[in-house]
């Protein structure tokens, strides 16, 4: 069965998208069978797989409005060695066209319920938005990831998304469970950041991940080649970083694995 974890923040230009790329990339250099599906019509997950949102492609709008089969949506040809669902501008319209859809809020989930043996990881990146298309996504994961800034007020932002969640969670998926907090664009140089890290760890504990994503510019380049950093310049902090997420959110899988399966 496949783990389905949704990258969100409803703040834009945290790192959602790049750490669902390179995570996704990451993942699947470790032999994992994985599927990438990017719900953001801006499709930037999808460029930066090197899939052109421009061309004749297959889009999340196809499955979750006009109801092509799950296996005629997925793309098996990425920049990585991962399969992807892509999105692009035409994805905008499905956020209005769902509701007036029969089980507007679960049609990724029931989707996705056909092809969950077929991979280890599923991850979702939505748009930095709270509209139908990430309660989809809520309603589909197992846990969510939420990358974030260590800057001034974050914490308030974070509070309020947990908030969020948690409605949400009552009313489409009350199993949903949050993988994690990941730091991104990190400088360690910067005393704020440092601070608001300490006060995020005392609020958040250990589901604040150890995996530290520094800022670094080859993961901003990277979606400019249509490539995962990894396969842009290995390496590179940013690639180093991500492989590193990797290896521990496998290990946090195997810790919560339940003793009697
Ligand atoms: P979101 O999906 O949350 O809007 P993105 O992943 O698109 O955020 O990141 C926003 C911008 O910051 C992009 O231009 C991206 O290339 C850049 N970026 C993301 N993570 C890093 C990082 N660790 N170091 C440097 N630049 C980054
Ligand atoms: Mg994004």
């Amino acid at each position: 069965m496949a783990k389905v974890i949704a990258l969100a923040n409803q703040k834009g230009g945290v790192g959602k998208t790049t750490t669902a790329v390179n995570l996704a990339a990451s993942m699947a250099a470790t032999k994992r069978k994985v599927l990438l599906i990017d719900l953001d019509p801006q499709g930037n997950a999808t460029m930066g797989s090197g899939v052109d949102k421009y061309g004749d492609v297959p889009t999340i709008y196809d499955l979750l409005i006009e109801n092509k089969p799950i296996e005629e949506v997925i793309i098996k040809e990425t920049s990585g060695e991962y399969h992807m669902i892509a999105a692009n501008g035409d994805v905008t319209a499905a956020e209005v066209k769902l509701m007036e859809l029969f089980a507007r809020e679960v049609r990724l989930r029931n989707a996705l319920e056909k092809i969950q043996d077929q991979y280890e990881f599923i991850f979702i990146d939505c748009p930095p938005s709270l509209n139908m298309l990430t309660v989809n996504a809520m309603a589909a994961a197992d846990s969510i990831l939420v990358p974030m800034q260590c800057e001034y007020y974050a914490l308030e932002g974070l509070t309020a998304l947990m908030d969020t969640i948690t409605q949400l969670a009552k009313l489409v998926n009350p199993k949903l469970q949050i993988e994690g907090i990941l730091r991104t664009m990190y400088d360690p140089r910067n005393r704020l950041a440092n601070d608001v890290s300490e006060q995020l760890k005392q609020h958040f504990g250990d589901k604040v991940y150890r995996t530290v994503i520094p800022r670094n510019v080859r993961l901003a380049e990277a979606p400019s080649f249509g490539a995962p950093a990894m396969y842009y310049d290995r390496a590179s902090s940013g690639a180093k970083a991500y492989l590193a997420l990797a290896g521990e959110m496998l290990r946090r899988k195997e810790k919560t694995t339940p003793v009697v399966a």
